[in-house]
C-alpha cells in the first residue's frame, strides 16, 4: 500500500518515485512538524509544500517575492487540477475579492502570496478566519541582508509563527553556505525546525571555463553547439547586455535583452518569451533569473566573470533542472577582474564589505585557474566534500598540463617592478617580449634591463602568465591607476627565486576546435534515433501551439523530458501514455487524446 503521498505524486504529479530527501521531509511536514529545506535549484523543493498542502486539511499559503511569476506557478498547478490562486498587487481588487471569498470557502488548496501583501492587516486577519495548511515561506534567503536579494519584509514574517503557533511552516533555499543558513534559521525563528541539507550536486550539468581573447567570437562559437535551445548569457553590466543581445541577435540567434534599466513591460515581454517560446537567449544582467523555473535552459554562460563563487553557482544552478544535460560555460580575462574590482571599489557599501566582495572575487579568481575538478572545487566551497574526477567539467575531460613558471613569474613581476608599477598587462608585455612601441619608446622602456628578456613567450603565453599571477594574489590591478599592475606583499619571495609556480598551460587552439565539433549540430545535448526525433520535433510544435492558445509558458504543458519519453515510446493507447513520467491524470485527461492524435499523423 503506498503512502497517500506518494499515492498523489503518482495521480498527481505523474511521477514515479520521489527524490532524494522529498519523501521525508513531506512526510514531516504532514505530519505538523516545522522544516528548513536546502535543495539545489531543480532539485525539487516545490513538491515539499505542495504535496503536504494538498493533503493537509486547509490551503497551503505559499510566501513568495517572485510577483512575475506566480502566475505561471499557479497555471502549472491548475495544469494538473490543484485548486490554486495566488494574491499580489498585479490583480483588480474585484479579483482579489473573489480569491479571498474561495479561501475562506475552502476552495483552495494552494494560495502563493507576496509578502507584502501578507504582511497587510486585512491578509492577517483573512488568515485567521480560513483554514490553512502550513506556511511555505519560498527563496527563504531574502531574510538575508548580506545576499543579493535582501527583502525587508521577509524579516517580519516571524508573525506567522508567533500569531499561529500551531500551523507547520516550511523555510525553502538553493542558498547553501552556512552563514545564511544560520541566519535564515534565526530571522524566521526556525532554530528548532529540523533541517534538511541536500546535496548541491547538480550532475548534468557540465563546467567549463575558458579564457577570454574575442568574448563574442567564441561566445558565437559556444552557441553553435546549442542551436535552438534556451539558454541565459549572463554580461557585466546594462550596456554590455545591449551590446551582446545585438550581436547574436545580428547572427541570427533568437536573443533578448533584460536588465533593470530596460522598461517594465518591455521587460516582461521580454521574460515572457523567453519562458513561453522555445530556443530563446536571454542576455541579462543578474537581475533576470531568481525564480525562472524554467526547467529546460539547455545552458548557462558567463561572457564576463561573476561577482563571487555563491552567485556563479545560483546562476549556473538555472541550467538543466529538468535533470537533462546541461552546460556552464564561463569565459573570463583579466579585463573582467579590473572591471569588478573598480565596481566593488567604487560602490556605496561600507569598507567591510567592500573587503568581503573583493575576497569573493579573488575565490572566484581562483577557481577559474585551479586545475582542479570543478564540481570537486564548488562543492568544496559550499562545504561538500566531492572525490573528484565527476567527468563532466573541463579539468576531468581534458585534463591541463602545467609547467613550471617560476623563471618567467620572475621575469613578470620584475619587469612591473622596474616599468613603476604603473601599466596594466599589455604594455609589460611588450616590454618583455622587446616590441618597441610607441609608448615602449616614449616611456624609454627600452632601456631598462627587462626589456627583451620574455621573448621566448608569446603574447598569448605571457596574458595566460599575468592572469594567474593575479589569480594567485602576486600581482594586484590598482583601480585608481586604471588597472595597473601592482606588486603584492607575497611578491618578494617569486621575486627572489625562494618560490616555485607551476602554471597552467592554456589549451592548444586545434584542441578546443575537436571539441566543439563534436558539440556541434542542432541539439547536441539530446540523443534519439531519427524516428523518435521526427515524433519530438511534432510533439514540440503541438505544444508550442497549444501554448499559445492557452497563453502559458510551453513546458506548464509538458516537460521536454515528458515530450522526449513520449517520442521514444510512442505510446498508442491512453493507458500507455499514462504510464509515461510527467503525465497524471489531469494532463491525461487535457491533453491524452490530441497527444495520441498527433503521434498517429506523425508516424
Ligand atoms: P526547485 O524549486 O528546487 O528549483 P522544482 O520544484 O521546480 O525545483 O523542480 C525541478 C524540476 O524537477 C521540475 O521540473 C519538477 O517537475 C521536477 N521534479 C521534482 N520532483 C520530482 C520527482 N520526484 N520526480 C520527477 N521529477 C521531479
Ligand atoms: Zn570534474
Amino acid at each position: 500500500m503506498p503512502s497517500p503521498a506518494l499515492e498523489l505524486l503518482h495521480r498527481v504529479f505523474g511521477h514515479t518515485a520521489f527524490r532524494g530527501e522529498q519523501a521525508q521531509i513531506v512526510q514531516h511536514v504532514i505530519d505538523g512538524g516545522d522544516a528548513l529545506v536546502l535543495m539545489p535549484t531543480g532539485g525539487g523543493k516545490s513538491l515539499c509544500y505542495q504535496i503536504p498542502s494538498l493533503i493537509r486539511e486547509g490551503c497551503g499559503l505559499v510566501v513568495s517575492p517572485l510577483i512575475a511569476l506566480m502566475q505561471d506557478q499557479v497555471e502549472a498547478m491548475r495544469q494538473l487540477g490543484v485548486r490554486a490562486a495566488y494574491l499580489n498587487s498585479t490583480l483588480s481588487s474585484e479579483d482579489a475579492a473573489e480569491v479571498e471569498r474561495q479561501l475562506l470557502a475552502g476552495e483552495l488548496d494552494l494560495l502563493y502570496v507576496a509578502p507584502e501583501r501578507l504582511l497587510s492587516g486585512r491578509c492577517l486577519n483573512l488568515i485567521d478566519r480560513a483554514k490553512i495548511a502550513l506556511f511555505a515561506i519560498d527563496e527563504a534567503h531574502c531574510v538575508s541582508q548580506w545576499g543579493h536579494d535582501f527583502r525587508p519584509e521577509y524579516r517580519e514574517l516571524t508573525i506567522l509563527h508567533e500569531r499561529w503557533p500551531d500551523i507547520p511552516r516550511i523555510a525553502l533555499t538553493a542558498t547553501a553556505d552556512e552563514p545564511t543558513q544560520r541566519e535564515i534559521a534565526e530571522r524566521l525563528t526556525l532554530e528548532d525546525a529540523r533541517r534538511f541539507v541536500s546535496s548541491f550536486d547538480r550532475p548534468n550539468v557540465r563546467y567549463r571555463v575558458v579564457h577570454k581573447d574575442n568574448g563574442t567570437r567564441q561566445l558565437l562559437d559556444f552557441l553553435a553547439g546549442h542551436r535552438d535551445e534556451s539558454g541565459i548569457v549572463y554580461a557585466f553590466s546594462r550596456k554590455r547586455v545591449e551590446s551582446v543581445a545585438e550581436q547574436l541577435a545580428a547572427a541570427g540567434i533568437k536573443a533578448l535583452p533584460y536588465h533593470a534599466g530596460i522598461d517594465a513591460g518591455v521587460r516582461a515581454a521580454n521574460q515572457r518569451r523567453f519562458l513561453q517560446e522555445d530556443g530563446v537567449v536571454m542576455v541579462a544582467t543578474i537581475a533576470f533569473g531568481m525564480g525562472i523555473d524554467k526547467p529546460d535552459v539547455r545552458f548557462v554562460a558567463h561572457i564576463d566573470l561573476p561577482k563571487s563563487i555563491e552567485g556563479y553557482y545560483q546562476e549556473t544552478g538555472r541550467a538543466g533542472r529538468d535533470g537533462e544535460p546541461a552546460e556552464a560555460w564561463l569565459c573570463y580575462g583579466l579585463g573582467d577582474v579590473v572591471n569588478l574590482r573598480q565596481l566593488i571599489q567604487q560602490g556605496e557599501a561600507g569598507e567591510e564589505r567592500k573587503r568581503l566582495e573583493l575576497r569573493k572575487l579573488d575565490s572566484l579568481l581562483g577557481f577559474c585557474e585551479s586545475t582542479e575538478c570543478r564540481r570537486k572545487a564548488l562543492l568544496g566551497w559550499f562545504g561538500e566534500p566531492h572525490p573528484g574526477n565527476c567527468g563532466n567539467c573541463d579539468n576531468c575531460m581534458e585534463p591541463p598540463q602545467s609547467w613550471d613558471g617560476t623563471t618567467a613569474a620572475r621575469k613578470a613581476l620584475s619587469c612591473v617592478y622596474r616599468t613603476g608599477q604603473r601599466f596594466g598587462a599589455g604594455h609589460v608585455i611588450d616590454v618583455l617580449r622587446g616590441t618597441a612601441t610607441e609608448k615602449v619608446t616614449r616611456f624609454g622602456h627600452e632601456a631598462l634591463s627587462t626589456f627583451g628578456i620574455g621573448s621566448d613567450l608569446d603574447v598569448k603565453q605571457w596574458s595566460s602568465v599575468f592572469r594567474q599571477l593575479v589569480a594567485a594574489g602576486l600581482l594586484e590591478a590598482d583601480i585608481e591607476r586604471h588597472g595597473a599592475l601592482r606588486l603584492t606583499a607575497d611578491s618578494a619571495p617569486v621575486l627572489r627565486g625562494e618560490r616555485e609556480l607551476r602554471f597552467r598551460t592554456e589549451a592548444p587552439k586545434a584542441a578546443r576546435a575537436s571539441t566543439r565539433k563534436t558539440r556541434g549540430g542542432a541539439a547536441p545535448m539530446i540523443d534519439m534515433d531519427p524516428a523518435s526525433l521526427l515524433r519530438f520535433n511534432a510533439l514540440r510544435e503541438w505544444r508550442s501551439t497549444t501554448a499559445r492558445e492557452q497563453n502559458v509558458p510551453a513546458y506548464v504543458i509538458f516537460h521536454d523530458s515528458t515530450l522526449r519519453a513520449i517520442a521514444e515510446n510512442a505510446p498508442d493507447d491512453l493507458d500507455d501514455l499514462g504510464r509515461i513520467p510527467g503525465i497524471g491524470v489531469s494532463k491525461l485527461d487535457r491533453y491524452g487524446e490530441a497527444v495520441l492524435q498527433h503521434l498517429l499523423d506523425h508516424g
